[in-house]
């Protein structure tokens, strides 16, 4: 193994992912919808297949299908305020993952810092250090008034002002942010996210925005807010989507970064000699989904306007049984995750330790000895801040109801 992987041989999702499989068990742990997508999806398949289109068997553009990027275009332009140059502000890539990977390669020298904001979705880290970056991790802690009930809100985590100021330096070369968040579900409001922007323009940094949930978002007062429509922000922010996300199909595998040209092109060069182009008929499709919505952007059918609705009932099930049964629920105002405290059903049994800590106990038990798998939350942290987190394990509720109730009836007998 090249030395720039050593260290980097663990991951959640193959690890818990084969675990669930291998015990049968109710899975609301990996985000995936376990029901149909919109049917428009498997129609535009068929169509575009009907089409007898013989080029969209054969490679397409490099950078990104020109029917899916002049769609993208369309459609993003309403919501960054700006015409977005379709051929070289948009990049198409094999999913949210690639684009992460090619910003962070096309940008960090070794010895360049990254900022993470803990809890992260867990690539982030193995992709800096890869890179040759110094991951620079700064935790969101709870308000410590709201963990004393027996549930809070994602609104609660917050980052210590002061200290987001300090992790800023002349190495620092990027800050990555998610929101809403995987897995916390918390919804950056536009003073936090102001703050984050006046602090990369003050040191000449860079912004990752990792959106693929803009789409979910639950209260109508925690709105999406997109870093790159903040004031002199648009130079240095790259904006990350996913259409497994935006189409609730996540084998789809694609996903686009969206910025100004001095930025994209790093990003472009990262991926012309690795992955080069992505599956011409699936990019097809995409455009297609994506032109079908365009017509109904303003209205209330649109699915990017719909598709929280289809989750928040799902979400509130899913927490008034966490409350019930003792497992504090923080309730995500965006995406479609809950992390859960544990600590009071599981007492003493599971504890940390230098070799595995105690929420990876405690998922292994659920899911090999009560076939309910879940993802433990300290996944999503650095070791240096881990145990912040131990007592947490994550859920996802995007999942058909028959799943959710299975899985509800386990944890109603774990009490
Ligand atoms: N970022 C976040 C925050 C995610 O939750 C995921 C998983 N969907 C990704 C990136 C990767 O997305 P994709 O499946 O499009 O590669
Ligand atoms: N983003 C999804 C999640 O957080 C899936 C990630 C994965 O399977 N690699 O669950």
């Amino acid at each position: 193994l090249a030395k720039r992987f050593v260290g980097l041989e663990k991951n959640i999702w193959i690890e818990f992912s084969a675990l669930a499989v291998e015990h049968k068990a109710v899975n609301v742990g990996q985000g995936f919808i376990d029901y149909e997508p919109p049917q428009y999806l498997i129609n535009f398949y068929k169509e575009a297949l009907n089409d007898n289109n013989i080029l969209l068997h054969q490679y397409t553009r490099g950078f990104g299908h020109r029917r899916l990027v002049e769609a993208i275009s369309n459609v993003y332009s309403s919501y960054f305020d700006r015409k977005i140059d379709p051929l070289n502000q948009i990049l198409v890539t094999g999913g949210a993952y690639p684009s992460l990977f090619n910003s962070f390669h096309g940008f960090l020298n070794p010895g360049d810092e990254a900022i993470l904001i803990e809890p992260f979705f867990d690539c982030y880290e193995p992709m800096v250090r890869s890179a040759g970056g110094i991951p620079r991790c700064i935790a969101l802690k709870p308000k410590p008034e709201s963990t004393k009930g027996d549930i809070s809100s994602s609104a609660d985590w917050v980052l210590d002002k002061n200290e987001l100021e300090s992790m800023f330096n002349s190495r620092t070369r990027l800050i990555i942010v998610n929101t809403p968040n995987n897995p916390i579900g918390k919804v950056f409001t536009r003073e936090e996210l102001e703050h984050i922007a006046i602090l990369c323009q003050k040191h000449d940094v860079i912004c990752i925005s990792d959106e693929v949930y803009e789409w979910i978002t639950y209260d109508e007062n925690k709105k999406h807010i997109r870093m790159a429509t903040l004031p002199n922000m648009w130079e240095r922010t790259l904006t990350i989507g996913s259409a497994g996300k935006t189409f609730s199909s996540t084998g789809l595998k694609l996903g686009w970064t969206i910025g100004p040209e001095h930025l994209l092109r790093s990003c472009q060069i990262v991926h012309q000699d690795c992955v080069y182009t992505c599956p011409t008929l699936s990019q097809e499709v995409v455009a297609r989904c994506f032109e079908f919505e365009l017509k109904r952007l303003n209205s209330p059918e649109c699915y990017f306007n719909s598709i929280s609705s289809e989750f928040i009932g799902k979400r509130d099930k899913l927490v008034e049984v966490l409350k019930e049964c003792g497992m504090k629920p923080v309730v995500p105002d965006g995406g479609y995750f809950v992390l859960a405290d544990f600590s009071q059903i599981a007492g003493d049994k599971f504890q940390s330790d230098i070799h595995d800590m105690k929420d990876f106990k405690f998922v292994r038990y659920l899911t090999k000895e009560k076939q309910l798998a879940t993802i433990p939350a300290t996944g999503f942290y650095t070791s240096e801040h881990r145990h912040l987190a131990d007592n947490y394990i994550r859920f996802c509720f995007a999942k058909k109801d028959e799943t959710l109730d299975k899985a509800i009836e386990i944890l109603r007998k774990l009490k």
